[in-house]
């Protein structure tokens, strides 16, 4: 319930951020009414993120043992569904049936609408999930806990697992505004900055790699314990799309050149970043789904034989969340000092991480009980070894 209250101000912070401060960067995108077209975008996008995703073929993964004992299963084709989404649309841009700065233009739209979107569609998912109430896994009692962390595990809308689907159009549109910029500064400029190119392939590694490791989120903290409520929904449609991608206003008339010691800085941190993100959620992943699999070359060390406990499980308890806080700051160091706002992201993330790594160790104390404390008595360091 407390956590409810917080998640209402960042949205709210955010929102606010976003309209006060940012907008006006953009003089072009500040009509605020959102049009039927706009509206119809929007819905469509989502639409045939859907369809695709139920018809396009992919290989189909267990989830989690759920509290009933059941496991639900996961049809991972999102690279598939998202390649097809903006082949179509980079086929449009170049045939100029339709133009990428779109998306900028009616950049202040497609987030009100967003907005709406995720709020009807908690409105909808609470509503839905209280009626359900005695068939179904309840946290909480209060309406508005329910509204904002979610009053299902698991909902479904028209047989679609909305929690599953809904990382698609987020870090799907993610990818799209940042393209829809880098077209923008194109036009603008007649070229793009190296700190854009910069920006642009660090970050479309990231989501690309996202999408080709998709199975992995089934054994995640959000699939596998988290309700679906506003504050995710409102992260997937609006938050994950419109505040990772904050760089983009500093970085579209941004020509001053980046120096070599900037590149390697932003290369090392990238890369040392996607070692440790990537490698420490493989190694859990295959963990879980392989437990003899060895790790870096070496039979897997364990507590109990459910907590792995060699790699970078052996270095600190969370260093998938360090790998992903390095990743976040290169994201933003193309943008040099222009602006604290910049930055948004990485400090964004690093609330959620430090906060969440609170959580996730309350709830595995509670779940794996003396596993949990002999573990952290191996490995004491939360995220980073000698600091955190
Ligand atoms: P984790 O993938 O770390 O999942 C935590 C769960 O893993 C625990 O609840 C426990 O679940 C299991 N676990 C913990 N320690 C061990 C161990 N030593 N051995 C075996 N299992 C263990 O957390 P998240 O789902 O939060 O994050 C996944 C990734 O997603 C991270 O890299 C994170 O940075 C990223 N992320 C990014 C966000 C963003 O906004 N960019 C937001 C959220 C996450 P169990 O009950 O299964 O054992």
């Amino acid at each position: 319930m407390k956590w409810a209250h917080g998640y209402l101000l960042l949205c709210s912070a955010t929102f606010a951020v976003l309209f006060r401060d940012l907008l006006p960067l953009l003089p072009y995108a500040r009509l605020p009414v959102p049009t039927v077209p706009v509206v119809l975008a929007f819905l469509g996008y989502v639409a045939t993120l859907a369809v695709l995703g139920a018809f396009l073929p992919g290989k189909t993964y267990a989830g989690a043992v759920l509290p009933d004992g059941s496991r639900l299963t996961y049809k991972c084709n999102g690279l598939q569904v998202v390649g097809v989404v903006v082949t179509a649309l980079a086929v449009a841009h170049w045939s100029a049936y339709w133009r990428a700065t779109w998306v900028v233009h009616h950049y202040a739209q497609l987030l009100l609408v967003a907005n709406a979107f995720a709020l009807a569609l908690s409105v909808y998912l609470c509503v839905a999930g209280r009626l359900r109430r005695p068939r179904n896994w309840l946290r909480s009692t209060s309406l508005l806990a329910d509204f904002v962390m979610g009053a299902e595990l698991n909902p479904t809308v028209l047989a679609i697992d909305v929690k599953f689907f809904s990382y698609r159009p987020a870090m799907a549109g993610w990818l799209i505004v940042n393209l829809s910029f880098l077209a923008k500064q194109l036009d603008h400029l007649g070229f793009i900055t190296s700190r854009m190119l910069l920006y642009q392939l660090v970050t479309a590694w990231y989501i690309w790699d996202y999408f080709v490791h998709e199975p992995k989120i089934v054994s995640t903290w959000d699939i596998i314990a988290e309700h679906f409520g506003l504050m995710l929904v409102w992260g997937d449609y609006v938050f994950i799309v419109f505040a990772f991608s904050v760089q983009n206003f500093f970085l579209l008339d941004d020509t001053r050149p980046l120096s070599y010691l900037e590149v390697a800085l932003i290369a090392i941190t990238f890369s040392l970043g996607f070692a440790v993100f990537r490698g420490a959620n493989s190694q859990k992943h295959q963990f879980k789904t392989q437990p003899k699999t060895h790790i870096w070359g070496k039979p897997p060390i364990t507590v109990g034989d459910r907590l792995l406990a060699s790699g970078f499980w052996g270095i600190a308890r969370h260093m998938n969340y360090t790998g992903d806080l390095m990743l976040a700051l290169s994201f933003s160091l193309p943008c040099g000092r222009a602006s604290p706002l910049a930055y948004f992201y990485f400090f964004y993330l690093l609330l959620l991480t430090v906060h969440r790594e609170m959580r996730d160790d309350q709830r595995c104390s509670r779940k794996y009980k003396s596993l949990w404390d002999e573990y952290c008595l191996q490995v004491p360091y939360r995220m980073v070894p000698f600091v955190y």
